[in-house]
């Protein structure tokens, strides 16, 4: 068996893999999916729209590094999505903008109900994009660093 830190919100299993067990919208919306299991481990479901308006579930690996991912069947590669809370089906919050294309972004998958970025995940909304990253506070804010020392 697994051991479960308190309140971190994720696990490290025997073979070293970082596998989030919490995740929560910026309402405190449990977006865990359990009846859908992605590399052995319960998924996160996210409700996701593309151009044409259509909204469809999608469930992605809970395992950090992990790009399996289910659904989104239509969405065009680098195709820009909202990606939203399946319950309050409002849109997750902005963090940062991400690298690989322009327009997108990433937006936060709270490991709390605190709504704090010094604990979520950051994905980005360019379907296709495999960047995402376990956040701490420093982290953003070094990224956010990088990106006003280029354009100096
Ligand atoms: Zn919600
Ligand atoms: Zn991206």
């Amino acid at each position: 068996m697994m051991f479960e830190e308190e309140n971190t919100g994720t696990i490290l299993t025997e073979d070293g893999k970082l596998v989030i067990t919490q995740a929560y919208c910026h309402n405190g919306h449990d977006l865990i999916s359990n009846d859908v299991k992605i590399s052995g481990f319960p998924s996160i479901k996210l409700l996701v729209t593309g151009n044409d308006n259509k909204k469809q579930d999608i469930h992605i690996s809970a395992v950090d590094g992990d790009h399996a991912k289910q659904g989104g069947r239509g969405f065009k590669e680098n195709q820009l999505l909202t990606i939203s809370c399946p319950v309050c089906e409002e849109e997750l919050d902005n963090i940062a903008p991400c690298d690989c294309i322009k327009g997108s972004k990433f937006v936060a998958i709270y490991l709390n109900k605190k709504r704090s970025f010094t604990s979520c995940l950051g994905i980005c909304n360019s379907w296709g994009c495999y960047r995402s990253f376990m956040n701490s506070a420093w982290r953003i804010i070094s990224r956010l660093a990088d990106k006003s020392a280029r354009q100096n």
